[in-house]
């Protein structure tokens, strides 16, 4: 039996949407569909605007840009993430400040206070795996006297909120609550990534969630980041199109990174069906994992709700209790083998190349380096049958227990 790590959700439901998208619409670029799409996550996030764009990447460019990112500025990530998350300030020309994470995989709060400075402008936390962060510890941080009289506001955005920015890395956590608020609603802005391997998916795409506290007006903010997001052309196509609307401006000289209809579409199909039926189902996943490795004390399955957090399960980060690196690698090798599609949820950014050549060591990342080493990524998705389910317990079982008594008799 073949276990594909991943599969994106391609069924009826897709497939009818975007028959509507090529025969009725007939619209490719932004237009229908993605108006439909952010309705539908508006609904979904309760966040106070969203903004589709054609990536996280682009989201979060565009909202650091917006806040006024520039060389001098320091951003705060954590060692624990795909390697995105330090790329969007580092592009800006921003020098980012990695810091440990928990046992959770999520950013430490402890150590984001000791890694502040004057030059702190932002921070990204990582809801990794789904589980979102701590985040009223991060909002007692940023908003506390000390930490405030710290914050060098450099333009008049920076004024007006008087503190440090929070932009959730929301890639992982469409769905996930934090004290009964919905991912997305949480931070001052958070971004989706709806990349093909994500809950939802649109092929390539994001959202940018807008939650700026007063005296903000996220609809001002909102207007002219989505111009912004079209080189800073007053009317999209689709709004140029409509009788007699021809006529445009371009107000500032803005990027591209607008969502086509023809991605919005793949979205919206299956976001209508989003918290019926495809979140449930990662959550049977993640029972069923657990069932699994219950009576297994090597198995150290991962956190997917406490009292104030519910993960949107986008992850089944394993880890195997008191194994190197070198003994993980022999069981995903063997795993593989077996026609199980398993992966590692992240190398952390100071064991990448680009982040050793800025001087990142890991040894000052123990945490970060001690989930990495011991974990292996179950697959989970919608479309993952019961069997393939049973198949990777008795799989990874089998190989873990084999592997660990060989370590045994070798000591
Ligand atoms: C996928 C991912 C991103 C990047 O998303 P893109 O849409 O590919 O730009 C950023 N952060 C995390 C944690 C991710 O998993």
């Amino acid at each position: 039996m073949k276990v594909p790590f991943n599969l994106p959700l391609i069924d009826e439901a897709v497939v009818g949407e975007m028959q509507d998208t090529l025969l009725r619409t007939t619209w490719l670029t932004s237009g229908p569909k993605v108006k439909a799409f952010e309705q539908e996550l508006l609904k979904q996030t309760n966040a106070k605007q969203i903004l589709c764009v054609n990536s996280w990447n682009s989201g979060t460019s565009l909202m650091l840009k917006w806040w006024g990112i520039e060389p001098g500025d320091e951003v705060i990530i954590p060692a624990y993430t795909y390697a995105a998350t330090g790329i969007c300030p580092l592009n800006l020309g921003a020098t980012v400040k990695i810091v440990d994470v928990g046992t959770d995989f999520n950013i430490d709060v402890a150590k984001i206070k000791e890694a502040i400075t004057e030059k702190t402008k932002a921070i990204i936390p990582v809801d990794l795996g789904g589980l979102p962060c701590d985040y009223a510890a991060i909002h007692q941080l940023i908003e506390s006297p000390e930490i405030k009289a710290l914050f060098k506001p450099a333009n008049e955005k920076q004024e007006k909120l008087g503190r440090i920015l929070v932009i959730g890395d929301a890639a992982h956590s469409i769905g996930a609550t934090y004290e009964g608020k919905q991912s997305g609603s949480i931070t001052d802005l958070a971004v989706f990534s709806f990349h093909s391997v994500k809950n939802i998916t649109t092929g390539e795409g994001g959202a940018i969630c807008f939650n700026l506290p007063a005296p903000f007006d996220n609809e001002e903010v909102h207007k002219y980041v989505k111009t912004f997001a079209l080189y800073g052309q007053t009317k999209n196509a689709f709004e140029k199109n409509q009788v007699g609307k021809w006529r445009y401006d371009i107000i500032y000289q803005g990027m591209k990174c607008n969502m086509p209809d023809i991605c919005a579409t793949i979205g919206l199909a299956q976001i209508r069906t989003y918290e019926s039926v495809l979140l449930p189902r990662r959550k049977e996943i993640y029972s069923l994992y657990y069932q699994g490795f219950a009576n297994h004390s090597w198995a150290e399955l991962p956190i997917y709700h406490t009292t104030e957090k519910t993960s949107s399960c986008h992850l089944f980060p394993l880890r195997i209790k008191g194994i190197s690196e070198d003994t993980r690698n022999k069981i995903i090798q063997q795993i593989s083998e077996m026609g199980i599609g398993v992966n590692v949820h992240y190398v952390p950014l100071p064991m990448l190349t680009l982040y050793k050549n800025m001087g990142f060591d890991i040894a000052d990342y123990p945490v970060a380096y001690d989930n990495y080493s011991r974990e292996i990524s179950l697959p989970i998705y919608t479309t993952l049958k019961n069997e393939q389910i049973a198949h990777v317990i008795k799989n990874v079982i089998h190989i873990c227990e084999e592997v660990l008594q060989l370590n045994k008799v070798a000591v």
